[in-house]
């Protein structure tokens, strides 16, 4: 395999799917020598079996607003690979949302599901709603018309979404709602559900505490203390809350919160007063971090993003593409030591390559943020067995995935220098046991 032959074929295949194409760029030279060792992988094509999704639905979505005025949006699943368990990745519903985008987010599922060491698949869908600005009635009316359409395609052994952008509790209360009258069955086909119905403690938290932990062992391997560090947060999400919550508890300085309006500088750190205003304004007031501002008299940044302040730990928990080359030589410049991303693909190509020039300490998404689907796994299989599991018993199994995900990085992506190159760590772990369940499962 020639991983710039199989990139520029891809391109010339999908010309409109630039996110998808930079996914599946970032990856392929990572794994392309340990590839290339199997000769057996290249006769069966199975780089172009894993970067093609398995299949993919596309729908539109019709809903009333509360005027009585019909809307349609478009609804995707993307049923990326299910060579290790069934189909499971979350739902985004956010105005940006196209099929390029998932097929990104799908595709680094796969590897990131491989990763945690639970039997998933890799999958992702979602839609070009947005909930922001839209009442409680739409959003369920909108989620009831999307569910009408997905819903023969799910199942608990078959395709398990959950939440990302746009998608909290409410929102899948609303969809499993809809899916379980369409399919007269009760079954975790969700998860992130809420506790009352089959969720599992300590989801919401998992992949902010995830993303801390993974860092904690980052930090391990240069005898780094997280207490009294200073972080830049973006975003303000769920990511962004149990990441901030995580910190508190174990004395790092945060000083930074942004949405997609901009970003707050608060030079004090964010205490636990103000986490609990944070809750409050986002998930329930559902209002802008510019309101933080306000009330706490600090600095906001109209469109900015936080990359320019000074911190020793940057955790972009977002977007996308939210942090370019010159915000990485920022970062770096103010001597950030480490960057672990919550958010999926938040970094550009640039950007990670600023970063692994320096020498920094820089974790991909597909690992550092695996915290939140391993829950999903979690609860998978609590609603399985039909018991429900302590909250010390879930963050303890997350807390000791996490170190698993870091040692296969470590194991995996440990260069001759001694850096961890934990792009390539993952990159390898993760597509390693994907590969060897393909193989044995025949030419599919
Ligand atoms: P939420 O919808 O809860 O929060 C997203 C946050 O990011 C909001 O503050 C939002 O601001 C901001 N944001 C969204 N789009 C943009 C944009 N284009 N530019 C700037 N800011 C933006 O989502 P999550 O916290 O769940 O997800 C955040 C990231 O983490 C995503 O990349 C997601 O894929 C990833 N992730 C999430 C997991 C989970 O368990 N939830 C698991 C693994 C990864 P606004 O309110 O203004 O839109």
């Amino acid at each position: 395999m020639k991983a710039i032959e199989v990139i520029e074929s891809l391109k010339r295949r999908f010309p409109n799917e630039p996110e998808y194409i930079q996914a599946v760029s970032q990856v392929l030279p990572t794994i392309e020598e340990t590839y290339n060792q199997h000769p057996e992988f290249e006769k069966s094509n199975l780089i172009e079996r894993l970067c093609i999704p398995d299949r993919v639905y596309e729908f539109r979505v019709t809903w009333t607003d509360d005027r009585g005025q019909v809307h349609t949006n478009m609804g995707y699943r993307i049923q990326h690979n299910n060579a290790i368990g069934p189909y499971k990745g979350g739902l985004r519903f956010h105005s940006s949302v196209n099929l390029g985008i998932l097929k990104f987010l799908a595709f680094e599922q796969t590897f990131k599901n491989s990763l945690t060491t639970l039997p998933m698949g890799g999958a992702k869908g979602g839609s070009d709603f947005s909930p922001r600005g839209k009442s409680n009635a739409e959003v369920m009316r909108f989620c009831q018309a999307f569910m009408t359409e997905l819903w023969r395609n799910i199942g608990p052994d078959v395709d398990v979404p959950a939440g990302d952008i746009g998608v909290g509790g409410r929102e899948v209360g609303y969809l499993f709602g809809m899916y379980k009258k369409l399919t007269h069955e009760y079954s975790g086909t969700f998860t992130g559900k809420g506790l009352e119905f089959g969720g599992s403690l300590i989801r919401p938290e998992a992949t902010g505490y995830g993303n801390v932990y993974f860092l904690q062992e980052m930090l391990a391997t240069k005898g780094i203390d997280i207490k009294g560090k200073t972080v830049c947060v973006s975003g303000s999400g769920n990511v962004a809350q149990y990441t901030v919550d995580k910190l508190i508890d174990l004395g790092a300085k945060v000083v930074t919160l942004s949405d997609s309006n901009g970003y707050i500088y608060d030079p004090d750190g964010i205490d636990r007063e103000k986490w609990n205003y944070v809750m409050e304004l986002k998930n329930i007031e559902r209002g802008r971090i510019r309101e933080y501002a306000e009330k706490y008299n600090v600095k906001y940044v109209e469109g900015g993003r936080p990359w320019g302040e000074k911190c020793d730990i940057a955790l972009p928990s977002a977007t996308q593409n939210e942090i370019d080359g010159d915000d990485a030589r920022k970062l770096v410049a103010n001597g950030v030591i480490a960057v672990g991303e919550g958010a999926n693909m938040p970094s550009t190509p640039e950007a990670i390559k600023v970063f692994q020039d320096a020498r920094i300490l820089y974790s991909p998404g597909k690992a550092s943020n695996a915290g939140g689907v391993s829950v999903s796994g979690l609860e998978m299989s609590q609603n399985s067995e039909r018991l429900s599991w302590t909250r010390e018993e879930v963050d303890q199994k997350l807390h000791s995935i996490m170190k698993n995900i870091h040692a296969a990085c470590v194991q995996y992506g440990t260069e001759k220098d001694g850096y961890v190159n934990y792009v390539k760590g993952a990159n390898v772990a993760g597509f390693m046991k994907v590969a060897k369940a393909m193989m044995a499962q025949g030419i599919l």
